[in-house]
């Protein structure tokens, strides 16, 4: 009885394409705005700690190595990093954000601190907004004389 219910859905299944692909021998793309691990471009980064003060799951550790020479290290957790990518909204450089995110999602490993990912910089000095141009002098009113 209870095979006579699933038997055409069974035959249908065995002709349709399968929803699932064979993974990890095939892997899908994945959206454009997905959001996988974060990464800093040092080169750029103004050290303003932005990033560390708003991580949620305090993934983010930067501390000064140099003083006098402005030269920090950035350290990422990856195990504790929970991919919000609030460390890149929070980033103000401009026109390129200093903290990224990319499209890694294989990034499990057997031991946590594999997964840490470090780099030593010297401090970017941050861009300097270009000034507005000075709006033009508005014309005098035209002088009127005095009715008499
Ligand atoms: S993606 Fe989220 S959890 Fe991960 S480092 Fe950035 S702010 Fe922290
Ligand atoms: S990555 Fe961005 S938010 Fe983080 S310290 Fe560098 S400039 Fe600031």
């Amino acid at each position: 009885m209870r095979l006579a219910v699933f038997l055409p859905e069974l035959l249908r299944s065995l002709f349709k394409k399968p929803n699932t692909v064979d993974y990890p021998f095939k892997k899908l793309d994945v959206p454009k705005d997905f959001r996988g691990t974060p990464f800093l471009h040092p080169e750029i980064c103004i050290a303003c700690r932005a990033c560390e003060r708003d991580c949620p799951a305090e993934a983010i550790e930067i501390t000064s190595v140099v003083e006098a020479e402005k030269k920090f290290k950035m350290i990422i957790h990856n195990d504790r990093c929970i991919h919000c990518a609030q460390c890149v909204d929070s980033c103000p450089t401009n026109p390129v954000k200093a903290m990224e995110i990319d499209h890694l999602f294989e990034t499990a490993d057997f031991d946590r601190h594999n997964l840490k990912m470090e780099w030593e910089f010297v401090r970017a000095l941050p861009k300097k907004e270009p000034k507005p141009a000075a709006a033009p002098p508005k014309p005098e009113p035209p002088k009127t004389e005095p009715a008499q």
